[in-house]
Parts: C-alpha cells; structure tokens; sequence
C-alpha cells in the first residue's frame, strides 16, 4: 500500500489505476460540480458546464497528441470490441478487403469480427510463434482492393508492442491503440484512424476514443444503423444522443493533469523508467523469471512473464496478492504473470515491485 490513504500497489490490466489527482478532483467535485449544487451525473449533456468538459477533453487531446486539424475526434461507447464491427461496416464495402495484422488475441477477434461483414486477408501473423513478436512486414505484399490495413499497437495479453509503425504507402492505417493510447509520442498523420477503449491510460470505462481522418471518414457506407456510422458522431460533436458523460468527465482530468505534468514526453519517459526496472528484474534474474516477449518487441505498458514451474508462479502470485499487489495474475487464457504498468501506474509501484521480485527470488532460488 502507499501512503496513508491506502491506495493499492495497482497493476491491473483494464480497468486500471487512474491518477489520484483526477480521482481526487472527482470526489471533491462530486456533489457540487463548479457551484452547480449537481454532480457531473446529474446534468444535461446540453448544459453549458457539460459541454465545457466536452469541448475540453476534445481540445486536451489535439494538444497533448498533436492531431491535425483534418481529424475528428470522436466519442463512442461499445468498448474497443465495438470498433472491431464498426471498422469494416464501415469501411468494408463490396469488392473491398481489410487486411488484418495478427499480433495477439485482440487483433484475432477484430479480423473475426471483419469476417462477418466482407473479405479479408491476413498478410502478416505471429501466432506460430506464440505471439512473442511483432511481425516484420518488410517483404509484405498488400493485395489490391485493401480499404485498410488494422493493426494492434500494444497486445496488453501477450505484453508486445510495435516499436516502429509500418510505412503502408497508399492504404489507409487503423491502429487499435487501446493499451498504448498517450503513452508515447504518435505521429497522428501516419494513420487513417486510431481508436482506443478509455480504460487502461486515459480514463473509466465506458467511452471509447476514435480518432479519424476526415478524408477516410468520407469513404464510409452511408447504410449502416444511425448509432453504427462514424457520420453521426463527427456530424454531432459525439454529443447525437446522450454520452457517456461522467467518463468523459473523468477523461478531461486525466487529460488535465498529464498537459500539467509535461504531456506525453515525460509519460514516456517514465514509462520506460518503469518498463526497465521490470525487465531488469526479469533479465538478472539467472531464468527464474522469463519474459514471454522477444527484447526487440518488448511493451513497455503489459510487462508479461513466468517462473521457471508452476507451483513456484502459484507462491509468487499468492504472495504478492498478499503484499498488496493487485492484478499481477497474467490474462485467463494465457496464464503466468503479467504487470500493467500504464501511465498512472507510479514509478514507487514499480520499484516496490521490483524488490518484491528480487526478494522472492532470492527466498526461493
Ligand atoms: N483491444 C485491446 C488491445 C485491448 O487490450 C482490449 C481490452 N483489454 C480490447 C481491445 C477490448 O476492449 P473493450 O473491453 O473496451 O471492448
């Protein structure tokens, strides 16, 4: 636990450890919002005080990630699992086909998600090789009639990342970032669209984040249900019917609170502070730990790993639940041991566990 407030040494995967600033904002804000006499829960999405926080979060997230000016910004419920339909309903119209990178479970369920509504291909996969890396696509050939390649920047399972984005010269780039969103400089322009679940560095769950080139947006089919189009939002300002409101609220905190502690160079930069201590427990520790990820393909945000047996997994896992240390237990289809450590995960969290690595280690060799 750290300091006297009793908050827990947190490496959920998602939902997961928001800043204390934001939650702190929130529970003072709670039942009075700005001399209101009503919580954010509590108001029209119409108000002017909603639509503050609204027009806020939109205008914090061009800033913090430099999106030009001919991208929308968009609010969406449904989770990033929404975005696996939406994406090729969309975008899949007939005589089209999505390519579809396999990169861990995530990307699997998005291209089984594609398969129901038009063709696709899978032009790269790293499931032979359990997915411990990232592709490379260097000698990758894209058939004709791509609409768009999908890829899945962070795999929070398997605790691997792209370090370097593809370069796909002429087909549009959508990238599901809902495990790496804002914690590393992004070059927005590189990609027709980004969209992440809230839930793991930007905020609650319950509004996903899309990010879109207007110019792509434009090539979308216009058939789809009202709710199911991009349209409606970008037309809308996300605000056609009622948003998730108090997540959104939460988002603009959080937003808040990295502009005012140096934006996204120094969340990266403590970010790989984190991921190296980590890795460095792992990496001295003679094969009593090994990491599931190549080096070269390594997250810095999903740090995932084993012990050398089982039994010794079950004693390290139990123990650490009982040192205080929350969600170290790896993703159910997976198993082993993985630590979240997203952007605000505190670097005293980190080193606590590190100790508790070496300790155990130590204990047990
Ligand atoms: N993509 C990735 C990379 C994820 O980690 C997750 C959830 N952990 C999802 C998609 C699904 O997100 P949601 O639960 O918001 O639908």
């Amino acid at each position: 636990m750290t300091n006297d407030i009793n908050r827990a040494f947190n490496f959920n995967a998602g939902p997961s450890a928001l800043p204390l600033y934001a939650l702190q904002r929130a529970q003072t804000e709670l039942l009075d919002y700005k001399g209101t006499g009503m919580s954010v829960m509590e108001m029209s999405h119409r108000g002017k005080e909603y639509e503050e926080i609204h027009n806020g979060a939109i205008a914090l997230l061009r800033e913090l990630m430099n999106i030009p000016e001919d991208y929308e910004i968009l609010f969406i419920q449904g989770g990033a699992s929404l975005q696996f339909s939406m994406i090729p309903m969309n975008f899949l119209a007939s005589g089209k086909k999505g390519a579809y990178i396999l990169t861990g479970s995530w990307s699997e369920k998005a291209l089984a998600e594609a398969k129901m509504f038009g063709e696709v291909y899978v032009p790269a996969s790293g499931k032979d090789n359990k997915y411990n890396s990232i592709p490379d696509l260097s000698s990758v050939a894209y058939e004709p009639d791509t609409a768009y390649v999908h890829i899945t920047s962070n795999n929070t399972i398997y605790g691997t990342q792209w370090q370097q984005f593809p370069e796909i010269k002429d087909i549009p780039l959508i990238a599901d970032m809902s495990s790496d969103m804002l914690s590393r400089p992004v070059d927005v322009s590189k990609f027709a669209m980004i969209y992440a679940g809230a839930q793991k560095n930007l905020g609650p769950s319950g509004v996903t984040l899309v990010i879109i080139k207007k110019s792509f947006l434009e090539t979308a089919g216009k058939n789809n249900p009202t709710m199911l189009r991009y349209s409606t939002y970008a037309e809308n300002n996300s605000l056609y019917n009622t948003p998730p409101c108090y997540s959104i609220y939460i988002l603009n905190l959080v937003l808040q609170y990295a502009k005012e502690n140096g934006g996204i160079p120094t969340l990266a930069k403590l970010n790989s502070e984190k991921a190296a201590m980590l890795y460095k427990a792992i990496d001295s520790s003679d094969g009593f730990y090994f990491g599931h990820a190549k080096t070269e393909s390594r997250s810095l945000m999903n740090v995932v790993f084993r012990l050398k047996d089982e039994e010794l997994e079950k004693a390290f896992l139990l123990e650490a639940k009982q040192k205080g240390f929350v969600g170290l237990a790896g993703h159910r289809s997976v198993g082993g041991c993985r630590a979240s450590i997203y952007n605000a995960v505190p670097q005293e969290a980190c080193r606590a566990l590190k100790q508790f690595m070496e300790d155990f280690r130590e204990k047990n060799s």
